[in-house]
């Protein structure tokens, strides 16, 4: 939202351009516009820049843009009026969909001649930002787990921790780790022993909110990222994750041992470091652990 305000005022006078430019000679208008596009990979700003550069010279009110996989969905504008949705395609592969609103009751076969023309001219410079899009997903993701990595976390923890003073909000964060998991490997191979960490990522990412953040930051190790959550809703939350991975990781994989788990609840107080609060957390752990294990603990 911030980027969009940011360039709010340079985007208004390349919507002046693209008025111009479109009504006295429209192949220069999709160079125009190519040109415009093509100069970013980022995807959240290549859809501004489309937005705000087309939406005067074409009536557009708003646009959604959706895709599958990866899981997109970028709303821009409003969806008043009437609507067209168009397919993105792109050497034979599906690139999503964009849909077109306007103010009108009804869009004229001109506007839907040329939005099939825009849809068009985005998609080249969209499957770039997209394939830009998958390296860093898979940059940030654990390959095994389909949690985020350990530089993710770093990243992320330092901007929820800003955020948190910024808006004085509260931030938790659950610190995890399977109990006697170097057992599981021993007796059960090291396969079941990454068949187990791969079904602790998909509970967890199935498990948690979607403001929830979840990282695998060693071996058998995770953290979960709890913005806007106290010590007791955190702590609730822990005890979720905890009698559902046990049941679940059970149900989904044919275990000689049920696999428990031993985490550390903290939240973050004004005036801490990420490390000092990584450290309450770890504190917390190392009791759940010295307690007899299967168990959530609170940081002092
Ligand atoms: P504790 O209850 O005290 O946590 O005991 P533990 O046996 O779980 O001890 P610890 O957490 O220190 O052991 C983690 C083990 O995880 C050690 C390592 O062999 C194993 N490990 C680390 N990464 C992987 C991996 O990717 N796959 C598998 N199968 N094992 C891993
Ligand atoms: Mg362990």
């Amino acid at each position: 939202m911030q980027s969009i305000e940011s360039n709010e005022n340079l985007l208004n006078v390349l919507a002046d351009a693209t008025e111009t430019v479109f009504l006295e000679n429209e192949k220069n208008f999709e160079n125009y516009l190519l040109l415009l596009l093509f100069s970013t990979l980022d995807l959240r700003e290549l859809l501004d820049r489309y937005f705000l550069t087309i939406r005067r010279a074409f009536n557009v009110s708003g646009i959604v843009y959706n895709n599958s996989a990866p899981n997109v969905e970028i709303n821009l504008g409003n969806k008043a009026g009437d609507y067209r949705v168009y397919n993105l395609n792109r050497t034979g592969s599906l690139l999503g969909t964009i849909r077109f609103s306007t103010n009108a009751n009804k869009i004229t076969t001109t506007q839907e001649k040329n939005f099939r023309r825009l849809a068009n001219i985005v998609a080249l410079p969209l499957q770039n930002a997209l394939v830009h899009l998958n390296v860093l997903n898979q940059a940030n993701t654990d390959p095994l787990t389909k949690t985020m990595s350990r530089n993710r976390f770093d990243e992320d923890s330092c901007r929820e921790i800003e955020s948190a003073i910024r808006f004085k909000h509260s931030l938790s964060v659950i610190l995890l780790d399977i109990d006697n998991f170097k057992r599981i490997n021993d007796q059960q191979g090291h396969d079941q022993g990454d068949q187990v960490l791969k079904a602790f990522g998909h509970i967890l990412n199935k498990t948690t909110r979607d403001t929830d953040l979840v990282f695998r930051i060693g071996g058998d190790e995770f953290v979960i990222l709890l913005p806007k959550t106290d010590l007791l809703g955190a702590f609730v939350q822990a005890e979720r994750f905890r009698s559902t991975l046990e049941r679940e990781v059970q149900e989904k994989l044919i275990l000689t041992h049920p696999v428990t788990t031993s985490m550390g609840v903290a939240m973050y107080n004004i005036g801490d470091s990420k490390t000092e609060l990584l450290k309450r957390a770890d504190n917390a752990l190392y009791q759940a652990k010295e307690h007899g294990r299967n168990m959530v603990m609170i940081a002092d």
